[in-house]
């Protein structure tokens, strides 16, 4: 999300998502299925791998999916989240500290157990193209994600939708993009919404709950609203962008029958356990 300040504030009222994956009904954790072939998966408990978090703006991640890349963290899985956005000269609110924002969100990364990047690009300069995609890919080919999160195709907001495009390539398509034999696509991909006031028709078919996160969830997403506002985190005081992750983690919840949940869209059909 990042948008602005404004943005964030007045949709106190909106924001968005999480996800959780709980399928079907079932609470199933995040567990990395054992093929290739995403619509093919089964299942493989207790064997953690590397998860690949995507996201346009620097605050995507957090916002959208913090209880459920906490909560990967907790099963050890590797996470590594990776950012379009990372020239943020063109944002008013942070426009003369580019540097520490970035320095700022890899930090609040590092210090949960997750690893943070950034490509160069800035808001609303950039498209769904070659080079871009390729350097997208080029961070699948490196990582060998099991699992992937990328945000929703429809969206209010220019840079999510392309974002969501750009990665959908390089997620499914990796090796035909660096044209080389080798990148596979993760096992299992979903895409996560960034909140009401952003996404739009999106449906969710898989949820997970991230009750036992929550606290947490909203201390990492608080820091980084934080900084962008130059104040201390303060629970207290919530950012308007925590009430908003408040109003839909607990309609998620609420949806599944849990606390507070996050909620994501599977990109293929994937078999759960029930029995
Ligand atoms: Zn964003």
């Amino acid at each position: 999300m990042r948008e602005n300040l404004s943005r964030r504030n007045f949709l106190g009222k909106s924001a968005l998502t999480g996800a959780g994956l709980a399928a079907a009904g079932s609470t199933a954790g995040l567990q990395p299925d054992a093929s290739a072939n995403p619509a093919q998966g089964t299942e493989s408990p207790g064997r953690p791998g590397t998860i690949l978090a995507l996201g346009a703006h620097y605050d995507d991640c957090p916002f959208g999916i913090p209880g459920t890349l906490l909560e990967a963290v907790q099963k050890n899985y590797r996470v590594v989240i990776l950012n379009i956005i990372g020239d943020y000269s063109n944002w008013a609110p942070v426009s003369d500290r580019v540097e520490e924002l970035r320095n700022n969100s890899i930090r609040l990364a590092e210090e949960r157990g997750m690893e943070m990047r950034f490509l160069n690009y800035a808001s609303m300069k950039f498209a769904n193209e070659d080079q871009t995609q390729s350097e997208i890919a080029e961070v699948v080919a490196e990582v060998q994600p099991d699992i992937a999160f990328m945000l929703w195709r429809r969206d209010r907001h220019p840079d999510h939708e392309v974002a969501s495009l750009l990665c959908e390539a390089a997620l499914r398509q990796p090796a035909a993009i660096l044209g080389r034999s080798g990148p596979r696509p993760p096992r299992r991909i979903y895409y996560y919404d960034n909140g009401p006031g952003h996404t739009v028709e999106f449906t969710p078919d898989t949820y997970l709950d991230i009750s036992e996160h929550w606290t947490a969830a909203m201390e990492w997403l608080g820091e980084n609203m934080a900084f962008v506002r130059k104040q201390e985190y303060d629970p207290g005081n919530p950012d308007g962008a925590l009430l908003s992750k408040e109003k839909l983690a607990r309609y998620r919840g609420s949806a599944c029958g849990v606390g507070y949940a996050e909620a994501l869209l599977s990109y293929n059909p994937y078999p759960t356990r029930i029995l």
